[in-house]
């Protein structure tokens, strides 16, 4: 290495050299070449992957569910279109229950509880405020710790963009992905604190409602109407201190439940106490579930409410469809911009100005 011209390569400086420095190598690895997006396959592809239960082309479909783009929109219709006819073979179940319930740990445990027998299971969501939360709320692989690396488990957020209807539907379409990939059993969350609720009900066959022992007002606080959906109510947290406070709190809402009007199912919902944490009572709930199963399989409402959810499902997807293209429309944009000046400023009724803008959506057609 040579010396160079620097202060401290002078005489007094005796025994020191400074040499110059070894040029850094380029920080970019030259070898590496830029990774090219896998080309997307054909519909058939598709289809057939994911009809033998590859989880890759899988996602892919889904992928293509969730996307906003129309191109990747038709094509998603046509895989769907194609898996049809192999789906419909599984448990759907819904879940829900307030944030910190118990939801994801319950699910790990009834995922666990429920593959132990065979089968696949795919865990979906429904939470249309995670475009806030970028999806980390619901679904989030890590918080189901052993499912997430259980090979026959297929976990995936909630679809993140859009309304409420929209986020539902594509979930409702990837349960269909999911049974014609084998998945025998689906999942369904959702957070009990809003309209999702009814959304996940429209596609499930049973709806199991988490609860947890409060002090003493457990009823209050929770929609009527959610209540009335459930086929299933579970305490969770029945441990420790808790367990008598979760007894009470079951005699609670069993009394509370004997005031509902009979269900169309004619089924009578139970409601037991369990333990996600500690794994106390998961054969229970399972054993409910089952009977549940046995019962409206054996009178016919499980094939009835099949066909009440695909009719919902064709009325959900038109009004959905219909109202994006009326929203998305830059005219009709504009035009509202205006009407709701005019309404604001009492220039114009709200009716005249929805009238007005409905008008000239229609005579456009
Ligand atoms: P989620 O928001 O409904 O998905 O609820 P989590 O599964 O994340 O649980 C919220 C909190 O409750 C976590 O700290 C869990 O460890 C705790 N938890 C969940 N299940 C039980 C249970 O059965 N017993 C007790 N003691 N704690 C639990």
């Amino acid at each position: 290495m040579q010396a160079i011209d620097h202060p401290e390569n002078s005489e007094q400086y005796i025994g020191l050299t400074v040499n110059s420095g070894v040029s850094q190598p380029p920080s970019v690895n030259p070898y590496m070449t830029r990774r090219k997006r896998k080309p997307m396959p054909t519909v058939s592809e598709m289809v057939e992957g994911i009809l033998k239960g590859d989880v890759t082309l899988l996602s892919r479909a889904v992928t293509l569910v969730e996307s906003l783009s129309p191109e990747h929109q038709a094509l998603a219709q046509e895989v769907i279109e194609k898996c049809l006819p192999y789906s419909g073979n599984s448990r759907r179940i819904g879940i829900t229950g307030v944030p910190g319930a118990g939801k994801s740990t319950s699910i790990d445990v009834f995922g666990l509880h429920v593959l132990r027998n065979g089968g696949k299971l795919a865990v979906l969501a429904i939470d249309p405020s995670s475009e806030r939360t970028k999806g980390s709320i619901l679904g989030d692989k890590t918080r189901m710790e052993k499912l997430s690396v259980h090979p026959s488990a297929f976990i995936r957020p909630s679809p993140s963009a859009g309304s409420l209807g929209g986020v539902a539907r594509k979930t409702r379409e990837t349960i269909v992905l999911c049974e014609a990939a084998g998945y025998n059993n689906i999942f369904v969350e959702t957070v009990g604190v809003g309209q999702s609720e009814t959304a996940v009900h429209s596609m499930v066959d049973f709806f199991l409602l988490i609860q947890l022992a409060g002090t003493g007002d457990e009823l209050q606080g929770i929609k009527r109407g959610i209540m009335e959906m459930a086929d299933g109510i579970v305490i969770n947290k029945a441990d420790g201190d808790n367990i008598d406070r979760a007894r009470l709190a079951q005699a609670q809402f069993r009394s509370a439940l004997m005031l509902f009007p009979k269900a169309a199912s004619g089924w009578s919902p139970e409601v037991l106490t369990y333990s996600g944490y500690f794994e106390l009572g998961i054969p229970e709930v399972w054993d409910m579930i089952d009977r549940y199963f046995d019962f409206v399989m054996a009178n016919g409402y499980f094939e009835q409410k099949r066909s009440e959810q695909a009719r919902y499902w064709m009325y959900e997807t038109i009004n959905e469809q219909l109202r994006a293209n009326f929203y998305n429309n830059p005219d009709i944009a504009r035009m509202l911009a205006e009407g709701e000046e005019r309404v604001l400023t009492n220039r114009q009724t709200s009716f005249a100005a929805a009238r007005q803008v409905l008008d000239h959506y229609f005579s456009a057609r």
